[in-house]
């Protein structure tokens, strides 16, 4: 049997546990500090805790759910890319992101994914498993950990690197709150953002719950036939349902909602497309309080569409600000280092079922 994950155990978890141990209550604190303040890593060094307990502590719970496998950094360093694997083997990426004065974390939710769309690489990979709230949890820390030793903190965590979090909504929400419990690691919820591929239940789940963290919508295109192609799950959750669903995220919440288009050459680039985007805000939300990212496509493997080019971008961008429309062209990041989701694990597939001939 392997050894219940320490970052899966939430404050009740603990003092029920310091209760079976015949342990005084207080170390709870003294646990949790050492784990989401300290950021210590290793139950033999928290040495506010008895020497005998320490060592049961490790015997009970694993406290490196996240064995680290390949890391790659961009020429400049500014993207940074972990592959681990779980306990189980099942890989999981993370990315860190450094700008002028911002430290962002990349963080994956499922390892591989079940939606399949067509231009992702986590997409083209599958689906493996859900993570727990612990091994997401465990991903933000690990990045907190590399920051500090570096003078640094993390500033912001967006939860899209592999997998769908609405589809893992328990595990993705209960970290979130791990997250930013203040007597722990104490991250402000404003600073964190979720992006869904559109999944209605989560988006509608979400907007009651938790009004604080930001929420992202991959749309990628403006009608149903386009979208069906790109993204399957639109076949489920179709344009005019989601727009709904947006509207009432902006409505109870009076946040921003970010849309994230990635652009594809001849694909979804055209200012037709703009402006069928630009229509369907204006008609089917009650203001218009979105931000829209676009992001030129990073090429992976199994798809043959291409970036869009210059041209196609600032065209595709000026029809959005003449419709008054706020939106910000996303400089593709890491692409030397293939931190695309998925794509350093779809790499590595490849190479090992080279290997295998
Ligand atoms: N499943 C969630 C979160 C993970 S994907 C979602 O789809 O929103 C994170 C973001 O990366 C999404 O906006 C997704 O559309 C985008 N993305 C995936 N593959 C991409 C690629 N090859 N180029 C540019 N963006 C990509
Ligand atoms: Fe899954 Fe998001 Fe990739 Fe689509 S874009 S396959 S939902 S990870």
């Amino acid at each position: 049997m392997p050894l219940p994950c320490i970052y899966d155990q939430s404050f009740a978890d603990m003092q029920s546990f310091l209760q079976e141990m015949k342990e005084p209550a207080f170390r709870a604190k003294q646990i949790w500090r050492n784990l989401y303040c300290v950021l210590e890593e290793d139950p033999r060094r928290m040495t506010d805790l008895p020497s005998a307990f320490r060592d049961e502590l490790g015997r009970k719970f694993d406290f490196h759910p996240l064995r680290l496998d390949v890391q790659a950094a961009s020429a400049d360093r500014k993207t940074r890319k972990f592959l681990f694997l779980l306990a189980d083997g099942s890989p999981v990426e993370t990315v860190l992101m450094l700008y002028d004065r911002r430290q962002t974390g990349c963080l994956s939710t499922q390892s591989g994914c079940g939606i399949g769309c067509r231009f992702c690489a986590t997409g083209q990979m599958g689906f493996r498993r859900s993570l727990t709230a612990g091994e997401i949890t465990a991903q933000a820390l690990y990045l907190a950990r590399i920051l500090r030793a570096e003078g640094k903190v993390l500033t912001n965590l967006v939860l899209m690197g592999m997998g769908e979090p609405f589809l893992n909504y328990d595990a993705t929400l209960a970290s979130i709150a791990r997250l930013t419990d203040p007597e722990g690691f104490g991250f402000g919820a404003r600073r964190i953002t979720v992006s869904t591929v559109g999944i209605l239940p989560g988006i509608e789940r979400f907007t009651r719950e938790h009004s604080q963290v930001n929420l992202a919508l991959s749309l990628h295109a403006a009608d149903d036939d386009l979208r069906d192609r790109l993204v399957p799950i639109n076949r489920t959750y179709p344009l005019a349902d989601l727009f709904q669903a947006c509207d009432g995220y902006i409505q109870q919440t009076n946040r921003r909602l970010s849309l994230e288009w990635a652009l594809i050459d001849g694909v979804n680039d055209s200012p037709a497309q703009a402006r069928r985007l630009a229509g369907r805000i204006r008609k089917s939300l009650s203001k218009p309080l979105v931000h829209i990212n676009l992001i030129p496509l990073n090429r992976t493997r199994k798809f043959d569409g291409a970036p869009s080019q210059t041209e196609r971008i600032a065209a595709f961008r000026a029809v959005l600000e003449e419709e008054g429309l706020a939106c910000t062209v996303r400089v593709p990041r890491g692409v030397d280092i293939a931190a695309g989701c998925g794509q350093l694990a779809g790499m590595k597939a490849d190479l090992a079922s080279v290997d295998q001939q």
